[in-house]
């Protein structure tokens, strides 16, 4: 091409030096073009904060009940987690929302436990600043609080959705770690509109914000992927309880698939940025991995 447009140019009797700078010119356009779109897209995709916030601690919890194969003498004080997702223009999006209600932590022996909406107080945030609330799954400890945001969309499988509010409770179905008062207010949310049912596998609900399923930690859990400064985070929530899931590549014990479940961990392995931003539902490691800022508040980068 370059020896074609030189032809060309050298009939119309410019001279060498001219020609050469039109022909580099010419040569450069369409480069230059294509960087320029694709900075600007770089700049039109937010990047978000990510930070799990401790809302108590389940003490002594069998490890055997994380993680199958696990000596069934070994305890661990379980964290219970939040995970809060801060994006640019008051984007505010909450993965799931703890436990709260009398009636569901009653008995449980949860320590320091605290509302969803007073963790995310430490981050200056009240409750009607979220703006969307994904539900990875149904246990009480992860949806009971999704009726705190009165400003948020909540979203959640569709199967999931329709699982454990239909055949869970039919004959054969299995419906542990479901409270039925959460089941009653999700249907309440989507009878107001609050509920958005995503449907299905590797799903961009926000810009820069996928979930997937495969966990098979319930019925149809989802775990998300953000984007971030320090590159894609995962947030596993209970499809990867510990870290040591991980390591030891062990599928979680509380789950629908064990194969799918490992699948699934493999593939977030694949999807994380470095290993340490895939962040597991329970593991109390999660801040000390991440000590800042502190007082219950990890920021995961
Ligand atoms: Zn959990």
């Amino acid at each position: 091409m370059q020896s074609r447009i030189y032809k060309h140019l050298a009939a119309t009797r410019l001279k060498k030096s001219t020609i050469a700078a039109i022909v580099l010119t010419i040569l450069s356009l369409p480069l230059t073009g294509m960087r320029n779109s694709s900075l600007a897209q770089d700049q039109s995709h937010p990047n978000y904060e990510v930070y799990a916030l401790s809302y108590g601690v389940y003490p002594n919890f069998p490890v055997s009940a994380l993680m199958a194969g696990a000596d069934k003498d070994r305890k661990i004080n379980l964290q219970m987690m939040i995970w809060l997702v801060k994006g640019p223009g008051g984007k505010n999006i909450l993965v799931d929302t703890g436990c709260y209600h009398e009636n569901v932590v009653k008995g449980k022996g949860i320590k320091d436990l605290i509302k969803a909406s007073d963790a995310i107080a430490k981050l200056g945030l009240s409750a009607a600043d979220i703006t969307d609330v994904v539900i990875t799954h149904m246990h009480w400890d992860h949806a009971d609080g999704m009726d705190l945001f009165p400003n948020a969309k909540i979203w959640i499988q569709k199967d999931e959705y329709g699982y454990y509010t239909g055949a869970a409770w039919q004959a054969g179905g299995k419906s542990g770690g479901i409270e039925p008062d959460d089941v009653l207010t999700i249907v309440k949310l989507n009878t107001a509109h609050k509920v958005n049912m995503v449907d299905g596998d590797d799903r961009e609900i926000i810009d820069g914000i996928k979930v997937y399923t495969g966990g098979r930690h319930t019925f149809a859990s989802q775990y998300v992927s953000v984007r971030t400064a320090s590159g894609t985070v995962v947030i596993a929530s209970d499809n990867m309880y510990l870290y040591e899931n991980l390591e030891k590549h062990a599928p979680i014990a509380q789950t629908f698939d064990a194969d799918s479940n490992l699948k699934a961990q493999d593939r977030m392995k694949q999807m994380a940025s470095r290993l340490d931003l895939i962040v597991p539902g329970h593991d109390p490691m999660v801040f000390v991995k991440f000590p800042k800022p502190g007082n219950g508040v990890a920021r995961i980068q």
